[in-house]
């Protein structure tokens, strides 16, 4: 098998057999995310996906995990995400759960009952980047959907039985849009109620004046390390989540942290409390090592 590359993943699906069912992005607008601008997106032909999932059942029979690729193959029709699950199914007898990226834009034309067939061939977890709760801010971004639009489609998967893992992106609403932004997020995050939930902090490298200037413009100004631990403060001490596997653990935090809410949340609060005090950073991930 040829992955058409880049492949992404999350950081949980290390140990996943990835497909490739689509390619690229259908959205591929968001502001922030360069992902897939080198692809175009399309559905691979069933031949190709087939043939893959074949060729790899030959070479890892005993795969327990798969992860569909790239950016939203939630994107495809029903009938031919069914027509995947059932072959990966037939070809991979140990198979436990499938997952996937998912968004708004695609899970839009899904129905309870659509989800539902998916979850039923072992589709189980879907991950959604809610980027922000700000509705100002999402269009701004150009993510394609309102708050309200990200959490019905999230609690629609929820009412199938998927399992929903989200994430925001602090410093998404610079220095001005920061306390608006954390707590806007905050305010979705509750409402979704999703299985497991992390952070991400926006990451520009090279493109950081671009983006202040060309990009968001209007005085924007990205957020510094103290800045976003304040924002993720603002964050944590908002959520009321009923059972959460919580992490900001992805290596473009600056304090990683991960526990389970509410149960952990008093204890999260004291480290980033600890952390926004404390002169030296030894409990912070030093910027060299940010992305890594
Ligand atoms: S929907 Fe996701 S993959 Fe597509 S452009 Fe937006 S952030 Fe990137």
């Amino acid at each position: 098998m040829q992955y058409d590359m880049p492949v992404f993943r999350p950081p949980s699906e290390a140990r996943s057999l990835i497909f490739q069912v689509t390619l690229g992005c259908s959205w591929n607008r968001c502001l922030f995310c360069a992902m897939y601008k080198t692809k175009t997106y399309q559905i691979r032909p069933w031949e190709e996906v087939s043939r893959d999932i074949i060729e790899m059942s030959w070479q890892y029979p005993e795969t327990r995990k798969v992860f569909l690729a790239d950016g939203d193959p939630l994107e495809a029709p029903t009938e031919f995400l069914i027509k995947v699950l059932d072959l990966l199914n037939e070809r991979f007898p140990a198979l436990e759960r499938v997952s996937a990226y998912a968004g708004p834009t695609n899970l839009r034309h899904k129905s309870v009952e659509d989800l539902r067939e998916l979850k039923n061939r072992k589709l189980d977890v879907l991950y959604l980047g809610i980027e922000t709760g700000n509705d100002a801010l999402l269009k701004k971004i150009k993510k394609g959907a309102t708050s309200s639009q990200i959490i019905e489609v999230s609690r629609k998967a929820i009412e199938a039985g998927l399992r929903m893992s989200t994430f925001i992106i602090l410093g998404l609403g610079g220095v001005e849009g920061s306390y608006d932004h954390a707590k806007d997020s905050a305010r979705v995050a509750n409402a979704i109620d999703p299985h497991f939930l992390a952070t991400l902090t926006l990451m520009l490298g090279p493109y950081e004046s671009i983006y202040e200037t060309k990009i968001m413009g209007q005085g924007f100004k990205l957020i510094d390390m103290k800045q976003s631990l304040q924002e993720l403060r603002w964050f944590v001490e908002d959520l009321d989540l009923t059972n959460c596997k919580f992490g900001s653990e992805h290596a473009s935090n600056y304090l990683p942290i991960s526990g389970t809410l509410p149960r952990d949340k008093e204890e999260i609060l004291q480290l980033i409390d600890e952390a926004l005090t404390r002169k030296d950073s030894d409990l912070l991930r030093p910027e060299w090592a940010r992305g890594l």
